[in-house]
């Protein structure tokens, strides 16, 4: 899943990222309200992790501008200790939970893991291709019914492919969806995942699935792929 954490606490901003890479997320750090509420808009996040404290836009007006534009994104605001009036108003501005200042890690993680339950609940429960089946709630793969051990990184890929089947994916969009928008599309990291990948998934099974489209990136289809 695709996080967006917007904390002008540096320190903080890098230990969520960090705790969130660890679990296969891809995260992008924004330090202020204005770059947080313009990333915001401008990618697809499954997730925002909101600071209502920061510079140049608080959280409350960041929450209010980019739902008031459409993305419906959930959001987890932090706040600071026992202030209640800003988790009303937080929640009034259209943030979906929120958690108070300062917190274990587990704790957040909690969090983004309900909240990324009920996106992709609302989603799709159970993603399909062909014989191939990934539980995003359980992180289970399956494909003939035969379970597929992947590393997180290998769930990541495969969850996003799977979530975008029949469709060109080029290195930079995995990238950014994976990985996070500091990845460098010119690496051959993604090149390095799709063959362990398809080690896993196609190997040894008649109908492939994963394709490499010459100049173009990667596809995940049960149908012909373009030539
Ligand atoms: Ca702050």
């Amino acid at each position: 899943m695709k996080i967006l954490v917007v904390e002008d606490e540096q320190r903080v901003a890098q230990f969520i990222q960090k705790g969130l890479k660890e679990e296969g997320h891809a995260v992008d750090c924004a330090y202020d309200g204005e770059e947080g509420g313009f990333l915001a808009e401008v990618n697809e996040y499954d997730l925002i992790i909101l600071d209502l404290m920061l510079p140049k836009k608080n959280g409350i007006a960041v929450c209010s501008e980019i739902r008031e534009r459409g993305v419906g994104t959930p959001v987890l605001m932090l706040t600071a200790r026992d202030a209640v009036e800003d988790k009303v108003r937080g929640l009034d501005a259209g943030a979906d939970d929120y958690l108070t200042k300062p917190f274990v890690f587990e704790e957040l993680l909690a969090r983004v893991r309900a909240l990324l339950r009920r996106t992709s609940e609302a989603k799709t429960p159970i993603l399909k291709v062909a014989d191939l089946e990934l539980d995003p709630m359980s992180r289970r793969v399956t494909r003939g019914g035969k379970a597929i051990r992947l590393t997180t990184k290998e769930y990541g890929l495969l969850e996003y492919m799977m979530r975008n089947p029949d469709r060109v994916l080029s290195r930079t969009r995995i990238g950014e969806h994976v990985w996070d928008m500091n990845f460098d599309p010119e690496s051959n990291v993604i090149d390095v995942y799709v063959s362990h990948l398809r080690n896993k998934v196609d190997k040894g099974f008649e109908l492939p699935l994963i394709y490499t489209l010459r100049g173009q990136g990667y596809m995940l289809t049960s149908d012909t792929p373009p030539a």
